[in-house]
C-alpha cells in the first residue's frame, strides 16, 4: 500500500454518492464500508486509516430509530389511504425498510468521516 498525499487528489465526490458507493475520502476507491454499512479499519487502495476518523457511533441507533418511525408513520398512511393487502404490504416494507436503513446510516456514518477527514486535512501544515 502506498501513501497519496491529499494533494494527489482531485474532484472528492459528493456525499450522496460517495455514501451510496463507500468512497473513500482521500483516494476515491470504493472501499469505505467492510459491510453493508460498517466502515473499514483502513483503505485497502490509499492505507487511510478510517477507524481513527469515525465517529458518532452512538448517533447511528438514534438514528435508524428515527427512520424506522418515519418508515412506521408512511407506512400508516399507505395502509389508511389505499388498504392494499397484508402480503403486498410486507413484500414492499421489508425491503424498503432494510434499504431505507442502510442508506441513512451509509450517508451518516459518511458525512461524518468526510468531516473529520476534511478537519484533520486542515490541521496540517
Ligand atoms: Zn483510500
Amino acid at each position: 500500500m502506498t501513501e497519496k498525499r491529499a494533494s494527489d487528489i482531485k474532484g472528492q465526490p459528493g456525499l450522496l454518492r460517495a455514501a451510496l458507493l463507500g468512497l473513500c475520502p482521500r483516494c476515491g476507491s470504493p472501499t469505505l464500508f467492510e459491510a453493508s454499512a460498517r466502515v473499514a479499519l483502513r483503505c485497502s487502495s490509499c492505507g487511510l486509516d478510517l477507524g481513527a476518523l469515525e465517529r458518532g457511533g452512538r448517533l447511528a441507533g438514534m438514528l435508524t430509530a428515527l427512520v424506522a418511525i418515519v418508515l412506521i408513520l408512511i407506512a400508516y398512511a399507505v395502509e389508511t389511504k389505499l388498504r392494499p393487502p397484508l402480503w403486498l404490504q410486507a413484500a414492499f416494507w421489508a425491503p424498503v425498510t432494510v434499504g431505507v436503513v442502510i442508506y441513512a446510516l451509509r450517508l451518516f456514518k459518511t458525512t461524518l468521516l468526510y468531516a473529520s477527514f476534511e478537519r484533520r486535512e486542515g490541521d496540517e501544515p
